[in-house]
């Protein structure tokens, strides 16, 4: 009987020692190879402020990126934390990818935790191309006159539009975002998925703008995050 309850305390406590030291702790520091956690999003956060650790953390899962030299193009536009993401597991960004490296390190947890996960679940093939709409452009919110600037401004952001897969098929956001089929369960896990590591995420369920991409930026409205 007394055995039985020790065994019973270890089980219990190997669980709880697993939960702990994922992504679930606000103290253990931020690893891509991670499962994403309640804390991931906090802790990418810090990345702002800390451009080689960023770095560090794609290094260490083996991610191929390169620096992007600084570009100050006015007051509002420019960026001095970029890096472009490379040729990924055969899978590449097209255009490239050039975005701030907290961006980054966001979109290589997605890729990791969401995106070849789902395309496995869904299609059983490989994401060979993620179709962007762009990321860096000096501009306001919605291409407006006035207003605030976009967070594009500063690369802080990617306009994401299609997903090639190995088999050749090719998902995009404006023809099966309201497919009747797994196409549109994938997508919609994308925008899920992207929220857990992004800011703010924005989908065709947010506005007409947004009818044919998924946008993804590392800022927050008020210290919370937004999913629509
Ligand atoms: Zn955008």
């Amino acid at each position: 009987m007394r055995l039985i309850f020790i065994v019973l305390l270890l089980a219990i406590g190997l669980r709880g020692y697993e939960w702990i030291s994922s992504a679930n702790t606000p103290w253990a520091p931020l690893s891509l190879a991670d499962p994403i956690g309640s804390f991931t999003l906090r802790k990418i956060d810090t990345l702002s402020d800390d451009y080689a650790l960023c770095q560090s953390l794609l290094e260490n899962v083996g991610r191929n990126f390169s620096p992007l030299p600084p570009v100050e193009q006015n007051a509002n536009c420019g960026y001095d934390n970029g890096v472009a993401l490379e040729n990924g597991e055969g899978m590449v960004y097209s255009p490239a990818a050039r975005i701030s490296c907290p961006v980054a390190a966001a979109l290589v947890l997605w890729e990791r935790q969401i995106l070849r996960p789902a395309a496995f679940k869904y299609f059983g093939a490989k994401v060979e191309e993620v179709v962007t709409y762009g990321s860096y452009s000096c501009r306001r919110i919605n291409n407006a006159n006035e207003g605030n600037y976009s967070e594009h401004a500063t690369a802080n952001a990617i306009d994401i539009a299609a997903f090639r897969l190995s088999d050749g098929r090719t998902i995009s956001v404006a023809g099966h975002w309201n497919s009747a089929d797994e196409k549109s369960a994938f997508l919609k896990e994308m925008r899920s998925g992207a929220c857990e590591v992004f800011g703010t995420t924005l989908s065709p369920d947010y506005n007409a703008a947004h009818a044919d991409h998924l946008h993804l930026d590392q800022a927050r409205r008020g210290g919370w995050s937004f999913c629509r």
